[in-house]
């Protein structure tokens, strides 16, 4: 479950871009560390999304993401990382 902000950033990425599927969105302090998150990851605040798609899926998520003033938008290869 994401913050209502990041909740709804997130939806207006996947309503723009059809194909990204969401892989990440809340984690425990204990699951990010699981995954190998950085301690202070977005993920344990519930800002933070994973979307995965093709690279340039991807890319359009980051720049859209920014636009949409991500605090945090990463082309992270296997998916894009974004925050609010
Ligand atoms: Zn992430």
């Amino acid at each position: 479950m994401l913050s209502r902000h990041a909740h709804r950033h997130a939806h207006q990425v996947l309503r723009s871009i059809p194909g990204l599927r969401v892989t990440s969105t809340y984690r425990t302090p204990a699951h990010n560390a699981r995954v190998g998150g950085v301690p202070a990851s977005l993920h344990t605040r519930r800002r933070a999304v994973d979307l995965a798609g093709t690279f340039s899926q991807q890319h359009a998520a980051v720049l859209l993401a920014r636009r949409l003033g991500a605090v945090e938008a990463i082309n992270e290869g296997d998916h894009a990382h974004l925050a609010w």
